[in-house]
């Protein structure tokens, strides 16, 4: 038997359910590799390594009673450590929330635990998942597995390092801009931001409530529908939550036929601002798509190159309302101002706030709360409203001529580790291609179109109608066959090997 922590979680599961594999040797396994490497790497802030052996242990056990068993059943995850888990901390990246308990499971978590799933950990993110690199985190940054010095995506770059090098076969993140599907292209791996109301937010640190959706992170198309059906389905603790049945992602993923399917590329995603090396790839994995029968027709969505200026107006105003919640009051960091003697309430929220939110949170939360002011807000917040509604009219308008849109995920390759923390707008501007479909609230899938010219991963975007998340799986398994017969297996073979820091 190979290696658990190189194989797919559809093969592990297979392997588990053949009995072939015990649940515990591949948590262990999984473990072991986390020790190795993850000195390294940086993608997990906690590891639950007695928990995670206990449920898998647990999931042997029921298997050996012969119980019928969810397939991901002993599959370990990882989890985005913005999604609260009882029994191991959950911090959101933030100082603010350092240690922190959470008494209660996310709907996500409870999902993962009830399919048999051992938690692995919690990994690594921005700040309340404020950022695309990562490096925002108040933890430490998390470190690309293809090159050591660049950063892994954000804000969820934890979770895309993770399956990256092969820590974990499956990890969950948030995508509220992008930082599912961003961090997904940057290392080479799959990500998956459900139809917004898809998967439950309940127990999400919410960023941008109207924004927020999580969703599946794996290596390949299949894993990620797997994961998707563990997350998804309607949530009475969630009141945005879809009452509908979950679009049968795994069937997609497993036909994978794009014959007779009407492709539409979106113009202004690509060209101009995307960097040559990203779009020739993008362009090869369009022609891969001719090949297998789909018909390619350009589009055009005007209005999404305003959707940078919605997003960061809409994005700050709803992240400063949620933030709000961090008063040092109930919950959370709580630090006296220095030399007052009996400090006023006030007093204590502000030193609190100060000592516990990092640069960029603190930038997000002053913008949002200027431009929900009185007088500002129709100027600001509401035109960026009018522009958003504008910008599902361009997606509607473009699924008249298309079943699915598609474009790069991100204009780079992943960039070296410090070069946008100075310059907020050059990280923004990076977050051009994943942002529209959170504003219109349509479902997005990230996947490898290649290495670029300079060894590193481009990232291959589907966008498809809301609750018309199969699509997407449908186009990526699709165009995963083609590539990796192509690259003559998965691209994350070809990744350099990390140095393994601590025997085990
Ligand atoms: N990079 C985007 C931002 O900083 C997206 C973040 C996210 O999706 N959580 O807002």
């Amino acid at each position: 038997m190979s290696d658990p922590t190189r194989m797919t979680a559809a093969a592990l599961a297979d392997a588990l359910a053949a009995g072939d594999l015990s649940a515990e040797d591949v948590t262990h396994a999984h473990l072991e590799r986390i020790r190795d490497v993850d000195e390294q790497v940086g993608a997990y802030l906690h590891v639950a390594e007695e928990s995670a052996l206990a449920e898998a242990r647990a999931v042997d056990e029921r298997r050996a009673k012969g119980e019928t068993l969810h397939r991901l059943a002993g599959v370990p995850i990882a989890v985005k450590d913005v999604m609260t888990s009882t029994g191991m901390p959950t911090t959101a990246g933030s100082k603010m929330l350092e240690g922190w308990v959470p008494p209660y499971d996310s709907t996500v978590v409870t999902r993962l635990k009830a399919a048999g799933m051992p938690i692995l950990g919690k990994t690594n993110m921005d700040e309340f998942a404020m950022g695309s690199s990562t490096e925002h985190s108040a933890f430490g940054p998390t470190r690309n597995p293809w090159d050591l010095d660049r950063i892994p995506g954000g804000s969820g770059g934890g979770s895309s390092a993770a399956v990256a090098s092969w820590q974990a076969p499956l990890a969950t993140g948030t995508d509220t801009g992008g930082s599912i599907r961003q961090p997904a292209a940057v290392t080479g791996s799959v990500g998956v931001k459900p139809t917004y109301g898809g998967v439950s937010r309940h127990g999400l640190i919410a960023m941008a409530s109207s924004l927020d959706q999580a969703g599946p992170c794996a290596r390949t198309v299949l894993d990620t529908a797997l994961l998707h059906e563990a997350m998804a389905g309607h949530d009475p603790f969630d009141s945005t939550s879809i009452d509908q049945p979950v679009p049968d992602v795994v069937g997609a993923a497993e036909r994978g036929d794009v014959a007779g399917m009407r492709i539409g590329i979106v113009r202004e995603l690509t060209g101009e601002g995307f960097a040559p090396q990203v779009q020739a790839r993008f362009d090869e994995a369009v022609a891969h798509l001719v090949d297998a029968g789909a018909e390619v027709v350009e589009v055009s969505c005007p209005n999404f190159v305003h959707a940078l200026g919605a997003y960061y107006l809409i994005m700050p105003s709803e992240a400063s309302s949620n933030l709000a919640r961090f008063d040092a009051m109930r919950y959370g960091l709580r630090v006296g101002p220095d030399g007052v003697d009996a400090p006023s309430a006030e007093q204590v929220m502000a030193a609190s706030r100060d000592a516990g939110f990092g640069e960029e949170v603190k930038r997000r939360i002053i913008l949002g709360t200027y431009a929900l002011s009185s007088g500002y807000y129709d100027a600001y917040y509401g035109t960026a409203q009018k522009v958003r509604r504008l910008i599902a009219d361009d997606f509607a308008a473009a699924f008249g001529s298309a079943d699915v849109l598609i474009s790069p995920t991100a204009p780079t390759t992943a960039f070296p580790l410090g070069e946008r923390t100075t310059d907020p707008m050059a990280m923004y501007r990076g977050d051009i291609a994943t942002i529209p479909a959170n504003l219109a609230g349509v479902p997005g899938m990230s996947l490898p179109s290649g290495l670029a010219e300079d060894g590193l991963p481009a990232g291959f975007q589907i966008l498809a109608p809301a609750m018309a998340d199969d699509r997407l799986y449908t186009v990526g398994a699709a165009l995963e066959a083609r590539l990796v017969s192509a690259w003559g297996g998965h691209l994350l073979q070809q990744a350099p090997e990390l140095a393994i820091t601590k025997g085990a």
